[in-house]
């Protein structure tokens, strides 16, 4: 018996073991590349030196080769690169074949997405294809002593945080929300191999068409993922009308108004400008948290902010835990004295 479980570990080894090399999926739109796939070139260099292997880039889309160099300016060393007119638009089926004829041809350990929308949708049908694990929103990545891949999230409505291992299958596959990692330096000069794939896919056997693309105007343009200041309020505000206060503090500061979940709920503030877990994740330079009490789930949106400021009248409240800055004391009077202070500078 104990010989049988040695020579399932000893198998089990050798399927790992075929696999090697940490890959990032580039997402574009019309050739502009999504700025998280940036930030997964920079996580997934860390990985391909703790497993000392090579990191590529996946590019795909049609007339996109301008963003293999983009990824080795960003420190990918390869890119596999198919560029075919079927994949102008993103199509599950497309990109799903497309990648899934990669992974059989180059067999990568690892492979990172962003969780956006379209990667979420890639992420989840490359996975069951290929009959391999994957962990959604990681906030954290790591290798461990066997190489495995140790992903890190957020679990039980985000009341712990879970290290997930898919130690039986390769690639091991996660997608990481926007604004999660850092952005990596940009090296112009960075070079690397572009692999060019022929494209795998016809357009008569692609179901879905894309007869037109007609942008939502009605949606808050506001973004608040991409900005250097936010000034964001929690049910402390008591109401609507008391975001204005936080609109003029954004204003002085070149910033944008943010919310938490229940200010959201209460329907003050729209729901893209949500903070959190299930809202945004957001990277500022200040974060200045108003009437928040600072609950997992909305720390987990905000707290890789370079300086956040927390104003609060219960000094119990969770926020101060990870503020750079603490006021405790009534908003509506801290609020417009910091404003009035900036205007005078
Ligand atoms: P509260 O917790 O009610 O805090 C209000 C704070 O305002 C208090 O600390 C109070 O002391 C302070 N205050 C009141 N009046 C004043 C005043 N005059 N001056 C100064 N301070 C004052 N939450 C999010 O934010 N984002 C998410 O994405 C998110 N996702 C969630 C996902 C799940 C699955 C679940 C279960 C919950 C989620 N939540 C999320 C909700 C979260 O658990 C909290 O309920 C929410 O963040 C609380 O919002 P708050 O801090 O505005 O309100």
């Amino acid at each position: 018996a104990v010989e049988e479980v040695d020579a399932e570990a000893a198998a089990l080894a050798k399927k790992l073991a075929a696999y090697r090399g940490v890959w990032v999926f580039v997402e574009q739109t019309e050739g502009e590349a999504a700025k998280v796939s940036w930030e997964l070139l920079g996580e997934g260099a860390k990985l391909a030196r703790a497993l000392d292997v090579p990191l590529s880039a996946i590019v795909i889309g049609e007339k996109v080769e301008h963003l293999c160099k983009e990824a080795f300016a960003y420190g990918a060393s390869k890119a596999y690169l198919i560029d075919a007119p079927v994949f102008k638009y993103y199509r599950t089926e497309a990109y799903l074949r497309a990648v899934n004829n990669l992974i059989e041809k180059y067999k990568p350990e690892i492979i990172l997405m962003g969780a956006t929308g379209l990667g979420r949708d890639l992420a989840g049908a490359v996975a069951t294809v290929v009959g391999t694990g994957l962990t959604a929103d990681c906030t954290g990545l790591a290798i461990d002593d066997k190489r495995n891949l140790m992903q890190t999230r957020p679990a039980f409505g985000g009341n712990i945080m879970a290290t997930i291992m898919c130690d039986k299958f390769r690639p091991q596959m996660s997608t990481v929300r926007p604004h999660v990692m850092a952005m990596p330096e940009h090296d112009p000069q960075g070079s690397g191999e572009i692999i060019r794939e022929s494209c795998p896919v016809k357009e008569e056997e692609i179901l879905v068409k894309v007869l037109d693309i007609i942008s939502d105007k009605k949606t808050d343009q506001v973004d608040v993922a991409g900005a250097e200041f936010i000034v964001s309020g929690g049910r402390g505000m008591m109401g609507k009308e008391n975001f204005a206060m936080l609109q003029e503090l954004a204003n002085e500061l070149g910033g944008v108004v943010g919310a938490s979940r229940s200010a959201v709920d209460a329907g003050w503030m729209p729901q893209e400008r949500q903070v959190g877990q299930t809202g945004k994740t957001v990277r500022p330079k200040i974060y200045i948290a108003c009437g928040i009490s600072g609950a997992i789930q909305h720390l987990v949106g905000m707290q890789d902010s370079d300086v956040i400021i927390a104003i609060n009248r219960d000094k119990e409240a969770p926020i101060f835990e990870v503020a750079t800055y603490g006021i405790v004391g009534d908003l509506f009077q801290i609020i417009p004295a910091i404003t009035r202070k900036l205007r005078e500078l």
